[in-house]
This record gives structure tokens, sequence and C-alpha cells, in this order.
């Protein structure tokens, strides 16, 4: 550690809790956050400043207007140009702190690709907007005794909790042991959310994490909840469930699955995300020339933008592509299997 990056930490390693010692702690630590939104952004820029050594970071989707009243990582110019999340998260956390490694993927996390994003990863921390993918971290994360930590934000009121393979804590699943139906659940189309809320709720992740990384975790599991409007803050101590599917029976159904469903609808997206059959790596040339011949291609950052008559859509190096202007699935995938091919 340089003389610069001492000086650069001195408030946080004067503090008792932190330390010189923790401080070298945070440096060799990695943490995978899952989502650039939100509530990633603010872990992320949290856990940046503190000199987490290195933040991997993966997110599907792209930036929009309606993101920036509440993505603190993104700024007008990112959502003019409509860039992938991952790049405009990874470019504003290298201008915060030029000393740690960021590595961040426009990647959909799925059971197929799951347990090789964190493998590396000393913690895990949900900055998802789906169930879905919250039951999925749940099972790779105690499939490779790894730490994680729960939260979700809708309106004024979120809710957070860290779950300790190793200290036989208890899972998600002990907690809500399904997903909701989908459709039962407000989200943040249909609810809203303040930006504050979020604030509280991802600071409260980030020092769940700084604690595990250090080796002091909370001594008890509890699932903190905060209405942020009305200041009302209460927390509720979650037992294991001995008859947990995942944590005491190790049944990982969701990882398991290994499916992917063919498409996906975007929260708060007039959108379908279209997933490629099977794992790919696109050739970029070679599909750009391709697509010249059929309709208007243009490129941004990592991606490639295609128009044709009959829609338009974000082409992703990892084969996946959101079709804008739609919501239903099955022309989403015409279009998609049309001009992409896989
Ligand atoms: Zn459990």
């Amino acid at each position: 550690m340089n003389s610069t990056s001492v000086s650069r930490y001195a408030r946080q390693e004067i503090l008792p809790e932190i330390g010189a010692d923790g401080q070298r702690k945070l440096a060799a630590s990695t943490v995978f956050i899952v989502g650039c939104g939100a509530l990633g952004g603010f872990q992320a820029e949290l856990l940046a400043r503190a000199g987490v050594g290195r933040l991997q970071m993966a997110d599907r989707d792209l930036v929009e207007w309606h993101n920036l009243h509440r993505q603190i990582l993104f700024q007008e110019s990112d959502a003019a140009s409509n860039v992938s999340k991952a790049e405009a998260a990874a470019r504003r956390l290298r201008e915060i702190n030029s000393a740690i490694t960021v590595e961040s993927l426009a990647v959909d996390v799925t059971p197929r690709n799951a347990e090789s994003l964190f493998a590396d990863a000393d913690i895990v921390l949900d900055a998802t907007d789906n169930f879905e993918t919250r039951y999925l971290l749940n099972d790779v994360c105690i499939k490779l005794r790894k730490p994680w930590v729960y939260a979700g934000v809708i309106g004024t009121v979120g809710m957070v909790m860290p779950v300790l393979p190793d200290l036989n804590g208890p899972c998600l699943r002990c907690l809500i042991p399904s997903p909701p139906q989908p459709g039962t659940m407000p989200t943040c189309d249909t609810a809203g959310v303040l930006n504050s809320a979020v604030g509280v709720i991802a600071s409260l992740q980030a020092t769940i994490a700084v604690r595990i990384l250090l080796g002091t975790p909370p001594a008890e599991i509890s699932l903190f909840q905060a209405n942020v409007w009305n200041m009302s803050f209460d927390h509720v101590r979650v037992q294991r469930d001995e008859q947990c599917p995942c944590c005491a029976l190790g049944k990982f159904e969701f990882l398991d699955a290994r499916q992917v469903s063919g498409t996906t609808s975007l929260c708060g997206r007039n959108s379908v995300q279209v997933n490629p059959p099977q794992p790919v790596q696109l050739d970029f040339e070679a599909l750009r020339k391709r697509l010249e011949r059929a309709g208007s291609v243009s490129s941004s950052g990592l991606l490639i933008r295609f128009k044709a008559d009959e829609g338009e859509m974000v082409i992703f190096p990892d084969g996946r592509a959101i079709v804008t202007n739609t919501t239903d699935a099955a022309r989403a995938k015409t279009f998609y299997a049309r001009y992409i091919g896989i």
C-alpha cells in the first residue's frame, strides 16, 4: 500500500472497528454485486470508496432516463447514449477509485453462469430486481458456502438480511420458502421507489459486507425492515428451518433447473429480453456485416443496436438481445430468431 492510499483511508482506519489491519483485509477482498442499478450503485460506490480491492459486477440492462433518480453511478450522458449499466458503472467506479480493480459484465446472471461468476467472491450482494435471481443467488451461495446479503426496496420500504452459510444461519428459503407468484408483488413500475430508501438499505448491505469481510459478522441473523418515510425501523430474528430444502436438505432447485427461460420481461421497460438457447460468444464483426444488409446498425460501447422495419433491438456479446418497444414475447423471439438466427 503506498502513501497515497494510506492517507486516502485515514479517516476510516482510525475507526477502532476497522483499523490498519481491517483496511488491508478490505484491500485483499473481492465482492460480487449482482446488479448495477439502484441498490448496486450505492453499494459499489461505498465499497469502492472504502477500498475493497476487487469489485465484480453484472447487469443485463441499459441506462435509461427513468433510472437516474435513484441509480447514482449514472448521469444524463449515459441515458442519452443508452449504454449498458455494466459499462457506465465501471467507468464511474474507476473515476472514484483508480487503485482498485473493477470487473463489470453486461450479462444476465443465470443457472448456467452463476457458479463460475461467483467463484472468486468473498461475499455476494443482492442488488437484483427480481425473485428468480435472488433464489438462484441463495442456491449458489449455500452450495459454495459463501455469505450473501439479501435486500429489496419498494416504495418507501426496504429490507435486508445476511445469509451466512458458515455459521449455519438461516437462508432466504428459511424466510420465504418459495418465490412469490409472478404478478402478485408490487414492482418499481407499479409502486415507485424512494431514492433515499434505496440509500438506507444499500448502506446497511455495505456495512454488513464490510463486517463479514473483516471477520466480525453480526452475531444474530435478523431481517431488518425500514420505512424511511415514517422513520420506522424494526428487525425480526430469523430462525433456520430444519426442513429448508436449500440450506438443510441441500436441494438446489433454482440452480439445478439449468434451464434459462427463453424470454424475460424487464422491470420498468417496454422491452423483452431474449436469451440464446445455449451459451454463445458472438462474432460481433461478422454479425454487424450481416445486419447492415437488413437494416440500420449502430454501436455504443460494447453493444450493437439494430433497427429493421418490424422492430429494433440491442444485442450483447453474450448473445442476449433486448427487443425494445414491445411486451410481446413471441414477437420478440421471432424478431431475434430472424436476424440473430441462433
Ligand atoms: Zn434455509
